[in-house]
């Protein structure tokens, strides 16, 4: 594909560095955001390429034959490089057999396996603009920023500032460590360290002494400690993760930096994300219903129906359909949903719920499916398909995250015409706006406490709202319809924290 460049005199190579990128991986929300804020970035003018595992055989993707050994756990080891040109991005997948070795689950196997394949993805990553071909010109060193994510690629700013601009190499180069979860920091024993290659100057940024882990290894701290800047996926998260709360053992480091923090919202994909063009509704002979009230009568409708069908719920227009999708983790807050039963499936309701994780919420999800089969449905598993599905048919989505750093389903779901009550935390609380009847305002009905007693009061306001005042959630509905979760205004975010970053002179 031809590469056009819009002209910006910021124009810069970024390197984003993930365990996952959708749609090839995905386990959550940094698979979405990878796989989509680099398209948004590329419509601003610059230079954007992705590194990723090769967990499988990507067919878009090509061997460019590049081989490249680097020493990871004290031995050398070779990996190969795959490039696909798409949208104006670079693709790149580092393949190694101990990607291929976890495709079905990519963040299995033990701790020391994990990190191995951690370390080896950000070696390669740090050196894929050399050695492959990309799709448009060279990268060069001098104008780059590396885009690390989470603790699965926070070696790579320390790996950046230890090998290469420690001695005279990427001087010119940056990074930013984009914070999606903090609940994972690749914690560890201390002595675990050895296996990383760190010089001795930089082992004391690993160090954690800390309530929760006592002295550890923590490889979260040592990435934010040597990256440039720091991007929080919301305000609130921002916020949150410097309080003893919410840093879950890291707010004195981030207190420590704290201008290097910023907050940006996430956007979504609306190629992806399309109530218009949605592939995964078409075979409903369903095709667009647009942003209007007729629509939402008629496509939306369509879409509900055909979900009651596929999962054997009585076929109903009139019951409100509430939803859940999500991994199962106390996070996410869907222990209350399994504790409100009593009251919720006593109420003229439909509830679809999926999702996977832990296993004892995983039982928890089957035995309410089965004390209440006619009312009831749950979907243990991982289905990107079915997730569009719920998202466009439901008239309710339910999202009681404990602590939630952006959230991406209740953007979806507002898109879809499907109207979320969250529970008032993190990236929730700036994304749906709560109703206000007095004023006909809002999006959604967000609730504080967490609590399963306000659940329930809010899930009850919203059964009356959509039984007995439906013109009033009609306007809910296209009210967050309307709303924009474009990347357009966090991409220029990023840009001018990219900016910032290039100006740093450490
Ligand atoms: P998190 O990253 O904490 O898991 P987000 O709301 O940011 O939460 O993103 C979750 C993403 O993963 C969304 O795209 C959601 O649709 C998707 N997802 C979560 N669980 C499932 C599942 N069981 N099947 C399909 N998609 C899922």
């Amino acid at each position: 594909m031809q590469l056009t460049v819009q002209a910006n005199e910021n124009a810069t190579n970024l390197i984003f560095v993930a365990s996952e990128c959708a749609p090839w991986s995905k386990t959550g929300g940094l698979g979405d955001v990878v796989g989509s804020l680099p398209k948004a970035l590329v419509s601003r003018g610059h230079r954007v390429m992705v590194v990723a595992p090769r967990y499988m055989d990507y067919p878009e993707a090509l061997d460019t034959g590049t081989r490249m050994t680097y020493e990871v756990f004290g031995q050398q080891h070779e990996v190969g490089y795959f490039h696909a040109f798409i949208d104006n991005v670079d693709y790149v997948f580092v393949d190694h057999s101990c990607f291929h070795a976890v495709a079905d689950s990519i963040y299995s196997g033990d701790r020391q396996s994990l990190n191995f394949r951690c370390a080896l993805l950000c070696k390669a990553a740090l050196e894929a603009a050399w050695h492959i071909g990309p799709g448009g010109y060279p990268y060069g060193d001098n104008n780059t920023v590396f885009v690390a994510n989470d603790w699965q690629t926070s070696l790579l700013p320390v790996y950046l500032n230890a090998f290469y601009r420690d001695h005279g190499k990427m001087l010119g180069a940056r990074s930013l460590l984009v914070l999606h979860n903090l609940a994972f920091q690749g914690r560890g024993p201390f002595d675990e360290v050895h296996n990383l290659e760190i010089p001795p100057h930089y082992l004391d940024h690993f160090m954690l002494d800390d309530p929760i882990g006592g002295e550890c290894m923590n490889m979260l701290k040592a990435g934010l400690l040597e990256a440039h800047r720091w991007v929080a996926v919301s305000n609130g998260y921002a916020w949150e993760i410097q309080t003893d709360m919410g840093g879950k053992g890291l707010a004195p480091v981030l207190q420590s930096q704290q201008w290097k923090m910023n907050g940006v919202v996430n956007g979504i994909d609306y190629i992806e994300w399309s109530p218009e063009r949605d592939t995964f509704l078409q075979s409903d002979g369903y095709t667009t219903y647009g942003f209007d009230r007729d629509g939402i009568l008629t496509g939306k409708a369509q879409c509900k129906a055909a979900l009651q069908k596929q999962l054997g719920l009585p076929v109903r227009p009139d019951v409100p359909l509430f939803g859940f999708i999500g991994r199962l983790d106390s996070q996410k807050g869907v222990d209350m949903i399994f504790d409100s039963q009593g009251w919720l499936m006593n109420q003229d309701v439909q509830l679809v719920l999926l999702g996977s994780g832990d296993s004892e919420l995983e039982n928890r999800m089957r035995d309410i499916e089965n004390n209440h089969g006619d009312k009831c449905k749950a979907w243990v598993g991982f289905s990107v398909e079915m997730a569009h599905r719920i998202n466009a048919a439901c008239d309710i989505l339910l999202m009681p995250s404990r602590f939630e750093p952006c959230g991406l389903n209740q953007m979806y779901a507002q898109r879809y015409g499907t109207v979320p009550v969250v529970h008032a935390v993190g990236g929730l609380r700036e994304t749906v706006e709560s109703f206000n009847p007095w004023e006909s305002t809002g999006t959604g009905w967000v609730f504080e406490p967490c609590e399963t007693n306000r659940l329930i009061d809010t899930m009850n306001d919203a059964i009356v709202t959509y039984r007995d005042h439906r013109e009033t959630f009609i306007g809910i509905q296209l009210r967050g319809m309307e709303r924009d979760f474009s990347w357009g205004a966090a991409a220029k975010y990023y840009e001018d924290i990219i900016v910032q970053a290039k100006h740093d002179d450490f």
